[in-house]
């Protein structure tokens, strides 16, 4: 509950929106990507910019409130939004700025990273932002940043040259390697636990047309095809980031036969260097089988970061696993087409990546709060259905599946794919040795822990543990 009389005196100072149970904008804004997240706020502060940010942070504060906040609301462990708190909404903040003669890009935290490169291409630029274009620039820049040049370019953090901060006691600061670079390194990794961000600024990349798409297999042959991919990943050039996906298509007449509602392996990604190049580099996974489909071709990268979009849709009800790999060996890949083959859910997509052997391990592993750079490949179970009887039979598929993993696994975990049920075994799996330095920092930034609705690093004083 929040006072009526404290929220007409934000209301007096506030530009954006200020919404409340009874509203009836007020179900849509509580609603996030994964819909097994029902929380009910007592307001959602919707900004309109910084100045607004300050406004519900003081709020927050001087009233001992609970805390959220968001980005787009994409991530599937639903920290963007609170029971009877405050949520501070970034959603209506989307300004980008391009400087095409530097090659920098200023963007507001409620962008996503379609809405970034869609202002980019016409300057035939991109930025590293995920694999799919809706997921939001915030989130996925505070906690990493996996996407299409991760192996040219780095993740998301890793170009990131300054942000604008919200912290805890009010104060709009800058961090960068110049200014507050403690506050610079705790948040390229250490997630929303230092501050609200309301901008960003990134160096962007000549990256205009990619060669980009996917070749398909079916799921008898998934073995084998994930074996080849392996292979040619190990010797793959930096412009090179190709995944393999276990997944159905939809069960949906927009999709021709035979791929209508079938169980496909699926070998692809983008390759952003000159298309000649590409045709040569990727012409052995093309060519392996025969696959079913090849579906690569030259496209602007802006369309090349949507085209995984359909895996993903929202509505959905989610649960993840997932967990950097020691090794990818045979008998690693055979446990996850077996699984599989009984998977519960048509939605669920089984995704492996190769981050490494790039760009992305060449940055110095103190460098920022970012851990586990020395483990090349990653492999995410993205569960999902849409009945929410279904959670339990789906929740212990996924689990049996990550257990099964367990003698593959490393003792690392990237902070964004995890579902939100860890606890501070996930915290130690994302930063390992690193979680005492953000600790300190959490106790300088925010020794109070208002920001805890994250995967939340306690101040250091406090003794070490979630505070959700
Ligand atoms: C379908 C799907 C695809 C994905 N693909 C990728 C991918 O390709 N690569 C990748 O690296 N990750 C990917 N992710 C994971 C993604 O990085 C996280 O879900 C990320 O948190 C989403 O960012 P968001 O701003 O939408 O998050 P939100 O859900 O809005 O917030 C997530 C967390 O960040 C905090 N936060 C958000 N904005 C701010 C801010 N401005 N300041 C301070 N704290 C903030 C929130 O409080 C919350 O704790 C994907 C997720 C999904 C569901």
């Amino acid at each position: 509950m929040i006072a009526s009389s404290t929220i007409d005196q934000l209301k007096s100072r506030f530009r954006g929106d200020l919404i409340a149970p009874g509203d009836p904008q007020y179900d849509a804004a509580r609603a996030v990507f994964n819909v097994t997240i029902d929380r009910r706020p007592a307001l959602i502060a919707r900004c309109a910019g910084p100045a607004d940010v300050v406004q519900a942070v003081n709020l927050a504060r001087q009233e001992s409130l609970v805390l959220s906040v968001r980005g787009t609301g994409h991530n599937v462990a639903g920290f963007a939004v609170c029971d009877d708190g405050l949520v501070i909404d970034l959603s209506q903040m989307k300004a980008i700025t391009v400087d095409p003669q530097e090659r920098t890009v200023r963007v507001q935290g409620g962008c996503n990273w379609g809405e970034v490169n869609d202002a980019l291409q016409p300057h035939g630029l991109a930025a590293t932002g995920g694999f799919v274009s809706v997921t939001g620039v915030s989130g996925l820049t505070l906690g990493g940043g996996l996407g299409w040049l991760v192996r040219k370019h780095g993740l998301a953090l890793d170009n990131l040259l300054s942000a604008e901060v919200v912290l805890a006691d009010g104060r709009l600061v800058t961090a960068s390697a110049r200014e507050n670079d403690d506050l610079f390194w705790a948040i390229r990794g250490g997630g929303g636990n230092f501050g609200v961000v309301t901008s960003f600024e990134f160096r962007a990349h000549p990256v205009g047309t990619v060669l980009a798409g996917i070749v398909l297999h079916p799921t008898a042959t998934a073995a084998g095809a994930i074996r080849r991919w392996r292979d040619l990943e190990a010797m793959a050039p930096d412009e090179s980031t190709q995944g393999a996906l276990l997944f159905h298509f939809p069960d949906d007449p927009s999709v021709p036969p035979p791929m209508r509602g079938a169980a496909m392996v699926g070998l692809g990604g983008v390759y952003a260097g000159a298309v000649e190049e590409g045709e040569k580099v990727l012409r052995p996974l093309r060519e392996y089988g025969p696959p079913l489909a090849d579906m690569f071709q030259p496209m602007p990268y802006n369309a090349a970061q949507r085209m995984a979009d359909f895996l993903w849709p929202s509505g959905l009800h989610s649960y993840w696993k997932s967990s950097y790999l020691t090794v990818l060996s045979d008998a690693a890949i055979d446990v996850l087409v077996d699984f599989f083959s009984r998977v519960p859910s048509p939605r669920t997509v089984i995704v492996l990546e190769h981050n490494g052997d790039s760009a992305w391990d060449r940055v110095p592993d103190s460098a920022t709060a970012f851990g586990n750079r020395a483990w090349p490949y990653n492999f995410v179970v993205t569960s999902a259905w849409s009945d929410p009887k279904e959670a339990e039979r789906n929740i212990a598929w996924t689990r049996e599946l990550f257990d099964a993993m367990r003698p593959f696994a490393a003792q690392g975990a990237y902070i964004n794919y995890l579902g939100g049920d860890e606890g501070v075994e996930g915290l130690k799996a994302a930063y390992g040795a690193k979680l005492a330095r953000l600790a300190a920092l959490k106790a300088k930034f925010d020794p109070t822990n208002l920001f805890r609705m994250n995967q939340n690093i306690t101040p250091a004083s406090v003794a070490q543990g979630t505070g959700n």
